[in-house]
């Protein structure tokens, strides 16, 4: 093909991850990249080998795998560099050890995914950090809350399990004017829905266990940054000698093959479940971004491409029996696994705790479930939950 980059660039999301990636001219015509298994990497002469001089010089530094994944990534996110770490926490954690050290001071999301916040109060505060939360309704307020030793601001939109929008780009043009990093976790919206760095965010961080691998079997993060952040991110990486399998990275370019159709149909399904929520009696709150009734909806407007297949709703329950109505709706549950995680074919139903928010307390009136929409058919999704919501009542 002639100019296939350029045909690329101009074409769709679903074509884009289609054919993004490895080449397949590069391999005699196999449609998928090798799995290249490797530490050592050999060099035809001491020249070459003292200078390091050729693409692939040691396998902590990447493979032909490794690297199809990241060009894939870069293409989608339009970043500089992407590096793969084995978790999407330590895709978190990483960039905060890059960036950050003794005497700084970081401002995180009270939302925040809560392995993220434990990270931030053990090892950062550990390591010297100042590490403080505010609230994701914050918008402009942010600027008041920037001090002369604040380097950091991590954003994460939707917020875990309450699922708070925050204004990307205006955040990050006052951390800018401030000299701060802006760092923002998209686990939800993966590069389809939105794109971080085209919003202000320098580096943009994802759970590649979620909706990129998609089928609950591989754990994965990526963390893609612009020109500006991108060598400290490659040495702090390389520094610390982390990296991931081809064998992982091969399972998650398979996955994203085909996350553009899987994520339309977790949207579609999770969409028509949560207005069905929403007009029921038993319900009192649903926390979904992309339902207009959602408080900071406007932003998810104004910026999202789409919605994912997570939100969480509250369960109308008897004051002081939040917790035994919870239980009876999750223990009636059928096709929904009670399991951490989400992102992958089946759905998924968790009891939400609030307990570590010092600002984002809500919502109080009962409690909080949050649904991953698998792909399975909607009429029986809802007769699952129908199930749950009976069981509850028979509190
Ligand atoms: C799941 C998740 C992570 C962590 O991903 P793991 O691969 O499970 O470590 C990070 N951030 C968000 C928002 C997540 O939902």
């Amino acid at each position: 093909m002639k100019n296939k980059d350029g045909f690329l660039d101009a074409a769709g999301v679903n074509t884009r991850l289609a054919h993004l990636g490895n080449d397949p001219a590069d391999y005699h015509g196999f449609v998928n990249p090798p799995i290249v298994r490797g530490s050592t990497v050999l060099f035809p002469d001491a020249q070459t080998m003292v200078t390091e001089n050729q693409k692939y010089t040691y396998g902590t530094h990447g493979t032909p795998t490794t690297d199809a994944l990241c060009d894939l990534v870069n293409r989608l996110e339009g970043s500089a560099g992407t590096i793969l770490v084995s978790s999407g926490l330590a895709a978190v954690t990483i960039p905060f050890l890059a960036y950050l050290g003794a005497g700084d001071h970081a401002l995180i999301v009270d939302s925040v995914y809560f392995p993220t916040r434990r990270f931030c109060n053990g090892m950062l505060k550990q390591l010297g950090v100042e590490v403080e939360y505010y609230d994701p309704a914050i918008g402009a307020g942010i600027e008041a809350l920037i001090l002369p030793n604040t380097k950091l601001l991590h954003l994460e939109a939707p917020g875990s399990n309450t699922f708070e929008m925050q204004d990307v780009a205006l955040m990050s043009a006052i951390a800018h004017r401030h000299d701060c990093i802006v760092t923002m976790d998209n686990t939800w919206a993966t590069p389809l829905y939105f794109n971080p760095l085209d919003h202000g965010v320098d580096v943009s961080i994802h759970a590649a266990t979620k909706y990129p691998a998609g089928h609950s079997d591989v754990l994965m993060g990526f963390i893609s940054t612009n020109e500006k952040h991108w060598k400290k991110l490659h040495d702090a990486n390389r520094d610390l000698g982390l990296c991931v399998t081809s064998d992982d990275a091969y399972q998650v370019l398979r996955g994203m093959r085909s996350m553009g159709v899987r994520l339309e149909h977790h949207r579609k399904s999770a969409l028509e479940i949560a207005q069905w929520l929403e007009g029921r009696d038993d319900v009192l709150q649903v926390l979904h971004p992309a339902l207009p009734s959602f408080p900071s909806h406007d932003l998810w407007k104004r910026d999202f491409k789409g919605s994912s297949g997570v939100f969480s709703f509250v369960l109308k329950a008897q004051e002081g029996r939040f917790k035994e109505h919870s239980h009876a709706f999750l223990d009636a549950l059928s096709i929904f696994g009670l399991g951490f995680s989400w992102g992958g074919f089946e759905s998924l139903a968790v009891p939400v705790s609030l307990r570590d928010r010092t600002v984002a307390k809500g919502p109080t009136e009962g409690p909080v479930i949050r649904l991953q929409i698998g792909l399975e058919n909607v009429e029986d999704i809802k007769r699952d939950l129908e199930a749950g919501f009976a069981a509850s009542a028979a509190i």
